[in-house]
């Protein structure tokens, strides 16, 4: 449900979900009616290499939930996998990394590199699908936390029953690697970052059982991105798709993994003078600047500038006086599990 944050008008929804066109375990209309019974205003489809729920006509309004579908490219030895919403159309398996995201960018798509991070060995059936090739140009964000992979990370020969029943135990926090990267590449321009639920809700047989992995309301329930607009979501389905995909390129997001609480009252809001602004935004000057963040409950916050964290408190609030200019994000967590994640505010720079 829309919620007004000072003047920004704020949505919840989910990144990055399969259905049956490829490795999924629903059809579309059946996600997209589990995902409105847990309120989300928007959901991104992304099946392997197929744009078919698409040309089928399934992007659109479904009441107020906004439903888009993209979908994610990987390359021939099943790397570099790439979320693409808005290409026209699926590009050619040969491609390399660096070509289907410069194609993703000439084309104007918004183009989100997935699970860049996976580097699991312990599992023969379940190889890292990671990002290698860093050189590449275009791109518009990273997918820093991915439910899935974080789960098929943690997976061994020992736990795997453990890991089925309890699924959402097993999510912690992005890790410190991928989101030093983040703060490298965000130093030199703006990169959002966000959270992926990858659900498939797929099936698992540990002999002689057969589980659902991750239902998809587990996953609508867990990982959430937050997306703050200038002006609430048109009732027009290509007006409000365009609001989306600049809120993203935008950085006002936020992602949490609700398991730990709703985030949906965080606030993080950077002023100077007359000037306010929110994630994503950029102040002109460190002086007299301050950055204020608000979370829903108490919580382990911290305050991360040029990927750095310059500050650890236990609290629901913070107010910092600026005095170095930079990137500032903000992080949260509970009893040392990851909750919120900020994109950056950006001081003088
Ligand atoms: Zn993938
Ligand atoms: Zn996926």
């Amino acid at each position: 449900m829309v919620r007004r944050v000072d003047d920004w008008y704020q949505y919840t929804g989910c990144v990055h979900i399969h259905t049956t066109e490829s490795d999924g375990t629903r059809s579309l209309a059946e996600v997209v009616a589990l995902g409105q019974e847990v309120g989300l205003d928007f959901m991104m489809f992304s099946d392997h290499m197929t744009l078919s729920n698409r040309d089928a006509g399934k992007e659109g309004l479904y009441n107020k939930t906004l439903v888009l579908v993209g979908y994610e490219h990987n390359d021939l030895n099943d790397h570099h996998h790439y979320l693409l919403f808005g290409s026209p159309r699926v590009y050619d398996a040969d491609m390399t990394a660096a070509q289907y995201v410069a194609a993703g960018a000439r084309d104007g798509a918004l183009g989100i590199m997935a699970h860049p991070d996976e580097v699991r060995d312990a599992l023969k059936n379940h190889p890292p699908y990671p990002w290698d090739d860093w050189s590449v140009v275009g791109f518009d964000g990273i997918e820093i936390w991915n439910q899935m992979s974080e789960w098929t990370e943690k997976l061994t020969r020992f736990n795997q029953l453990a890991m089925v029943f309890s699924p959402r135990k097993s999510i912690v926090a992005p890790t410190d690697r991928i989101l030093a990267k983040w703060d490298e590449i965000s130093l030199t321009r703006k990169c959002v970052g966000l959270a992926g639920v990858d659900a498939h809700a797929f099936g698992i047989r540990i002999w002689p059982f057969s589980f659902e992995v991750f239902p998809y309301k587990v996953h609508f329930k867990s990982l959430r991105c937050y997306l703050l607009f200038d002006e609430a979501m048109s009732t027009d389905f290509e007006k409000a798709k365009a609001q989306l995909y600049d809120a993203i390129r935008g950085c006002r997001l936020f992602f949490a993994n609700e398991r730990w609480g709703s985030a949906e009252k965080f606030r993080f809001v950077g002023e100077c003078g007359s000037e306010t602004v929110v994630c994503g935004g950029s102040l002109a000057s460190e002086q007299n600047a301050r950055l204020m963040v608000s979370l829903p409950t108490r919580a382990t916050l911290r305050l991360i500038h040029n990927g750095r964290k310059i500050l650890e408190t236990v609290s629901h609030e913070l107010e910092y006086q600026v005095s170095a200019k930079g990137i500032y994000r903000v992080e949260a967590f509970k009893d040392h599990r990851g909750w919120i994640f900020s994109n950056h505010i950006r001081v003088g720079c």
